[in-house]
């Protein structure tokens, strides 16, 4: 089957004041449709700007330097601003972490919803938009629909905001979602409500899903496949259980120490991982990850490895899975 999206040797660089910051340094990926596909990464690996390069959504600063952004064929990186809103919406829709920031505050959101769905479909009448937007609105479970559309964002809690923009990103059934830390700031309950009725409405719907997020629990919850970026690259992608069973990558390993068991005591420490990420002014010639690294070589330092297949649907770029490459001290120690 065709991949619903091919990203092919992306690089998106900003062109500030400071020099050019290197966000994305060739990445490749694929969703096939009805994949819910995890980006996983901290802030600063590249994750978002990976995914406001998709939706060509970047900063004045921002510019994507190299590679094709194929959805549904189509090159999306040579669409004009006309294409790209149309497409915007109604075939890719996004969901932010601030719902705030994406809603009007001095618009009801039941009105808010039926524009963006009447900014594609114009042939809908006023009745029609309502009733789609009342169903949609039981769909993503907001109590008492019909009371709630003449509500102000103002007067919903955050999660409630979080629905109504799941509603709208579903408003003109996309085929693709992209959400980008959209339960981050929500408390551990309302998180896991989202996640299962984003799980609900993906089946419902057919609709393929990339989820931006800093947090693998969160992944290991909701997704079918996962890469793992740092630096601006992807350092590891495989399916869900492989990652949580057979991590490969070294930073895979560190994220994964980070995550909250069950039966962790309240008072216990997580083990983030030490240090902080690269210069993206001035990013390494070797891995990203070396000065972070417990298992670096000197070779690590002087030359990045290349994106290796080392099982089925599981790729990974460290040199620890070449037996050839030398095993000397760790020049960070
Ligand atoms: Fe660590 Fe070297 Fe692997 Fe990078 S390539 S993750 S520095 S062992």
């Amino acid at each position: 089957m065709e991949p619903i999206l091919q990203v092919e040797n992306l690089k998106t660089s900003f062109f500030t004041s400071n020099g050019e910051v290197q966000a994305v340094r060739g990445v490749s990926f694929s969703v096939e449709k009805g994949d819910i596909l995890g980006i996983v990464g901290e802030s600063g690996s590249g994750k978002s700007v990976t995914s406001m390069s998709i939706l060509k959504l970047l900063a004045d600063t921002g510019k994507i330097k190299e590679g094709t952004i194929l959805f549904e064929g189509q090159d999306l990186t040579k669409m004009g601003k006309a294409q790209m809103r149309k497409i915007r919406g109604e075939k890719i829709a996004m969901i932010f972490q601030d719902p705030m920031s994406s809603l009007n505050p001095l618009i009801p959101v039941g009105k808010q919803v039926a524009e963006m769905i009447k900014e594609h479909h114009p042939e809908k009448k006023k009745d029609e938009l309502k009733r789609e937007v009342l169903d949609l609105f039981s769909r993503v479970r907001i109590p008492e629909p019909e009371k709630r559309y003449n509500s102000y964002p103002h007067e919903f809690s955050g999660g409630m905001r979080q629905r109504v923009m799941i509603a709208m990103a579903l408003g003109n059934k996309p085929d693709l979602l992209i959400a980008d830390e959209p339960t981050t700031a929500l408390d551990v309950t309302i998180q896991d409500q989202i996640l299962k009725q984003l799980r609900g409405l993906q089946k419902e719907f057919g609709t393929s899903i990339i989820f931006i997020t800093h947090d693998l629990g969160v992944v290991a919850e909701l997704c079918t496949r996962v890469i793992v970026m740092y630096g601006g690259l992807v350092m590891e992608e495989a399916r869900i259980d492989d990652i949580f069973e057979d991590p490969k990558h070294p930073y895979t390993l560190g994220l994964l120490a980070s995550i909250p068991k069950l039966e962790q005591d309240k008072g216990q420490r997580l083990s983030p991982i030490p240090g902080s990420p690269p210069d993206m002014t001035n990013p390494p010639v070797g891995c990203p990850f070396a000065p972070r690294c417990p298992y670096a070589r000197n070779i690590c330092a002087a030359e990045c490895p290349e994106f290796k297949e080392v099982g089925e649907g599981h790729r990974s770029r460290c040199w620890l899975l070449d037996p050839e490459a030398p095993s000397d001290h760790n020049p960070f120690r």
